[in-house]
């Protein structure tokens, strides 16, 4: 602990002054409020997408977090193999919960996680991010019958009826499947408000916000809804 490595969601440029250390730290994470959260995730997919990522080490980030964590929010993403939000918001250990599950979308046990994360551990924002050419998104479309898997994508089933859009409303066209996408993330995040009280209540007193956002795959590029 203790050194001078740069921080994650901090970026170095949000407290300015400010010791940096490895690992985000809890008075640290409680000086934030929820928007300044959100404007260091931008700031951190900037780098991303610009080719400068911070450069840390891991070994001194695990060595100062390994006694407590203080994460400044909680995601909700897919398991997309291209899309971890810790490496396209250039984050480091400690710094955000991260709930992945095919598709984005959240039920009871995601909830639960996401009470926790916010009510017990003291995370700010609750953040939905889907992505695009998603293919649970594309699943969802084609109505695909597999195992467990087609409970999961009757889940999504609510947003592909609820997309208007005025094209080929098929799989495989990829401006569907994102317009898709997109409502899937804006209706999770309704879901998300309507089923839990307790992240519903921690929002109406402005300690947490919640919102969405689309990650571009071709791009890198975030795109956050506020
Ligand atoms: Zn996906």
């Amino acid at each position: 602990m203790g050194s001078t490595t740069a921080l994650g969601i901090l970026g170095g440029n949000l407290l300015p002054g400010h010791a940096r250390a490895d690992a985000l730290t809890k008075a640290q994470r409680d000086r934030m409020s929820p928007d300044q959260i959100i404007a260091a995730a931008k700031r951190g997919n900037k780098r991303f997408r610009s080719g400068v990522r911070k450069n840390r080490n891991c070994l001194n980030e695990q060595k100062a977090s390994a006694s407590g964590q203080y994460p400044a929010a909680v995601l909700l993403s897919c398991i997309d193999s291209r899309a971890p939000a810790e490496v396209i918001m250039d984050l480091g250990l400690g710094d955000i919960f991260n709930c992945r599950i095919a598709g984005n979308i959240a039920n009871p046990d995601i909830l639960g996680s996401m009470e926790f994360a916010c009510k017990l551990a003291g995370a700010k924002v609750v953040l939905v991010m889907g992505h695009t050419a998603c293919g649970a998104i594309k699943g969802a479309i084609d109505n695909v019958k597999l195992g467990n898997l087609t409970d999961l994508l009757d889940k999504i089933e609510p947003a592909v009826q609820a997309t208007s859009f005025s094209g080929e409303r098929s799989s495989k066209n990829y401006a569907f499947v994102d317009a898709v996408a997109r409502t899937n993330v804006q209706m999770t995040v309704d879901n998300i408000r309507k089923s839990s009280a307790v992240l519903a209540e921690l929002e109406r007193g402005g300690t947490i916000k919640i919102t969405g956002a689309m990650y571009n795959l071709d791009t890198g590029a975030l795109d956050f809804f506020v």
